[in-house]
């Protein structure tokens, strides 16, 4: 039985596809007449923000009022809530709301924060809404991106990716909101542990039929996403329910299954962390331990997919280690990104934003080998004899044009003659406009030649596999990559 919401996603999804459809043909005519058009640039969309229902459809809650534990008597013992604590306040905020209303914007123990949840990644985050000095509120898009909500601040409308905690788009693309510590568990277990917590109250201003869950079902384990997400990772089932946590750029899931009845330990990024899971594997609990106490981490509580779909490369606790998880520090490497324009035929369709997103991705791939890139955006405008090498698929012309060894340089042009992406050795790599897997995997695997790694040809998972999306790296090619980037006297 499908219900409700899922209904309204499914069909604004179809809606999408057939826009799709109808904007291919479009593209098709344009292209047998032999005109160009800007419209070519939708023919390779980074991941789509798609807009599924509209902006504030789905209301936040700016006004919540609160219950004791006692009146919250339609609360069930096993009912999943999203609790959190600062400064001797809990509250707590059940799924049974928040499936109708996502946002909650609020201020606890003197933190402004803003709670947030999306049914279809079953993803619960508190994030601060203090940013650089500014206080945000968000709002709901009614978009999706990578199958996850999007909010909105009301302070300059940019677009934040949830799960990503991340501004995709705006005056704030690229800023990132801090998480803050919270617990997705059941109501007895947060009860227990918050005898006086306030619970959100069911008169929230709005008239939903709360006891009704229009998700019910979505949570099959092995059930696909409601829309496409860029990574499939199948270390995983999709579905499986993991607690993600992020330190020092370095992101680890911790499924929930495995803390069933009982308690994990685990040593990461110099940390120590206790997970303790509830009798019925419905939930956990993820704690650093300080001088012998539990101190409750800011962690991401998700479906997998969407976990891996933010996290390239993220490790797993209970599998191998796609890399050494003892704390590495940064190595920075300058990389400049040359959109080729005004250059004839060779120049690329991508805007200076699309770029910047692409590389934002290619970014997070790399941040498993602890890589970070110093990134600058010049255009680049190449002469006749230039383009012309370039079109024939003679790149390393492109040498007579660049700085001698400061940098990495990667050239955005049109085409590369069928290839995604090539590299250049020692210092250039070329990204097409139309790639067949996702572009910031072939940037990062190209990028991954210029560092010294060569092809595998064992795991398609992984990022230096032939042609597919995989993004993880092995901790050899971790080791690889940073002592060769180490060696680089220009850096
Ligand atoms: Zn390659």
């Amino acid at each position: 039985m499908i219900f409700q919401k899922i209904q309204v996603h499914l069909g604004r999804r179809l809606g999408f596809v057939g826009l799709i459809v109808l904007m291919a043909l479009v593209l098709f005519i344009l292209q047998s007449s032999r005109r160009r058009s800007s419209l070519i640039s939708q023919e390779n969309p980074d991941i789509p923000i798609i807009q599924d229902v509209p902006r504030d459809a789905i209301p936040p809650l700016d006004f919540p009022k609160y219950e004791s534990a006692d009146e919250a008597t339609w609360l069930l013992d096993d009912d999943v809530v999203l609790g959190a604590e600062f400064n001797g306040d809990a509250r707590v905020y059940p799924l049974k709301i928040l499936n109708w209303h996502e946002i909650v914007n609020e201020t606890i123990g003197g933190k402004h924060l803003v709670v947030t949840y999306c049914p279809l990644c079953r993803s619960g985050i508190v994030f601060s809404r203090e940013l650089e000095g500014r206080l945000l509120t968000f709002g709901n898009t009614g978009a999706l991106y990578e199958s996850d909500m999007v909010m909105y601040d009301r302070e300059t409308g940019s677009y934040w990716y949830q799960v990503g905690g991340r501004a995709i788009k705006g005056e704030l693309f690229g800023k990132k909101l801090t998480v803050l510590p919270s617990f997705l568990i059941t109501w007895k277990d947060w009860r227990s542990l918050h005898p006086n917590t306030k619970v959100l109250s069911l008169d929230t201003g709005f008239v939903r039929n709360y006891d009704s869950d229009p998700y019910r079902g979505y949570d099959a384990l092995h059930s696909p996403p409601a829309f496409p997400v860029s990574i499939s990772d199948d270390r995983l089932a999709p579905k499986e329910k993991v607690i993600g946590l992020i330190i020092d750029g370095v992101a680890k899931a911790y499924p929930v299954r495995l803390a069933k009845g009982t308690t994990l330990r685990d040593e990461f990024q110099g940390r120590r962390i206790e997970v303790v899971g509830d009798e019925e594997g419905l939930s956990a609990q993820v704690f650093f331990v300080e001088d012998g106490n539990r101190v409750p981490a800011p962690t991401v509580a998700t479906f997998w997919f969407s976990w891996a779909a933010a996290n390239p490369g993220t490790l797993i606790y209970g599998q191998d280690s796609a890399h050494s998880s003892q704390s590495s520090i940064d190595l920075r490497v300058p990389v400049i990104l040359h959109p080729v324009r005004n250059s004839g035929a060779v120049s690329t369709e991508r805007t200076d934003e699309n770029i910047r997103r692409l590389f934002a991705k290619t970014q997070s791939v790399w941040d498993q080998a602890n890589i970070v890139f110093a990134v600058e955006l010049q255009e680049i405008r190449l002469d006749a004899a230039n383009s012309d090498e370039v079109k024939k698929g003679n790149y390393r012309e492109l040498y007579s044009i660049i700085p001698t060894g400061n940098a990495f340089h990667v050239f955005f042009v049109r085409s590369l003659n069928g290839n995604n992406g090539t590299a250049v050795g020692p210092s250039i790599a070329l990204v097409a406009d139309v790639t067949t897997v996702n572009d910031f995997r072939a940037t990062a695997h190209e990028l991954g030649h210029l560092m010294g790694l060569q092809h595998t040809l064992a795991n398609p998972n992984r990022l230096m596999y032939q042609g597919v999306n995989g993004t993880t790296l092995l901790k050899e090619e971790t080791t690889k990559s940073r002592s060769f980037v180490a060696s680089l006297s220009l850096l």
